[in-house]
């Protein structure tokens, strides 16, 4: 159970993604988490590091979608500076929004990578799949409200997982 919140590759930001690495795994599509992934979940919109990013994940021709469990409000606001799909209300870990994604896009499960800042929602959810799956730390330490229980047992399963020696928080996968 304990293996389904162990990423298969933990970074510091989206900034430090090794592109090369996703291309080595044949990855061809990367669903992105929004709120604290990207950018804090109180702005609005992609700043220019963000920009650059997703540029740069496009001209590697890996895809990105957006999947956030936040509202669509935030979410197609976030999205429609881009030409990039987005999915809202997601309740990830739940396997539904990943099912209608490949649904939609006829992605198979060996091609989709996952990014994301919660071990709960993102990184299990994407391991229940069999998706590659990517840790980021937070890009800002303030959450949503309905975040922080989240964050509470995020930390418990820190715990366990550091005693196990399987991840340590704050240790990044480097050099990939
Ligand atoms: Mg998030």
């Amino acid at each position: 159970m304990l293996k389904l919140f162990v990423p298969h590759y933990y970074i510091e930001s989206f900034q430090t993604l090794s592109i090369e690495y996703l291309k080595k795994n044949h990855i061809k599509v990367l669903f992105c988490d929004i709120d604290n992934t990207l950018v804090a979940h109180d702005e609005a919109s992609a700043n220019e590091k963000v920009i650059a990013f997703l540029q740069k994940v496009k001209q590697a021709h890996i895809e990105v979608i957006f999947i956030s469990n936040n509202v669509k409000e935030r979410v197609y606001r976030f999205a429609e500076d881009f030409d990039i799909k987005a999915y809202a209300f997601a309740r990830k870990p739940l396997k539904m929004t990943y099912k209608k994604i490949m649904r939609d896009t006829g992605y198979k499960k060996g091609e989709i990578a996952v990014l994301g800042d919660q071990l709960l929602t993102d990184i299990l959810g994407g391991n229940r799949m069999g998706y590659f799956t990517i840790l980021t730390s937070p890009v800002v330490k303030k959450d949503l409200t309905c975040t922080k229980l989240n964050r509470k047992i995020e930390s418990i399963v820190y715990f366990m997982l550091e005693k196990r020696k399987k991840l340590r928080r704050g240790v990044y996968d480097e050099n990939m």
